[in-house]
């Protein structure tokens, strides 16, 4: 599936499992963040501890098992886990020798966030067919 309107791109990244790693920033023509998503299979890692310039990354385990490393620090994630590092933090996360492990990587510049849901968003008139048929 793939669509695109005056103010949307909506596209399907398929099986990650398959693909491994996804990135939606040219897929989507994102402006204002990356974001990834990550399966690594079982006993695999990252074969890299990692920083960044300017981005602060949040990770959210959705499937799976694993451990991560930050700056000496390692623990567990599994699904529901969510990491925040500052673009300093040396990186790493491994997934379980049992399971694999299912992550969504978003990165942002640190700092930049002005505003966010209540702050930014506006309820509008218009309506989706579910909402019509409800009576909303
Ligand atoms: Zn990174």
């Amino acid at each position: 599936m793939s669509k695109t309107g005056k103010n949307y791109q909506a596209s399907s990244i398929g099986d990650i499992q398959a693909r491994g790693r996804v990135t939606l920033h040219r897929e989507l023509s994102l402006t204002g963040s990356e974001v990834s998503i990550n399966e690594l299979p079982s006993g695999a890692s990252v074969p890299f501890v990692h920083a960044h310039k300017r981005n602060e990354e949040v990770y959210i385990v959705v499937k799976g098992k694993g451990r991560f490393y930050v700056d000496g620090d390692e623990f567990e994630v599994e699904e529901g886990s969510v990491v925040r590092v500052d673009p300093a933090g040396a990186r790493c996360i491994t997934a379980d020798s049992q399971s694999p492990v299912r992550y969504i990587c978003i990165q942002t510049e640190a700092k930049s966030l002005v505003q966010f849901t209540e702050g930014d968003g506006v309820i509008l008139e218009n309506k989706p067919t579910w909402l019509k048929q409800a009576g909303a």
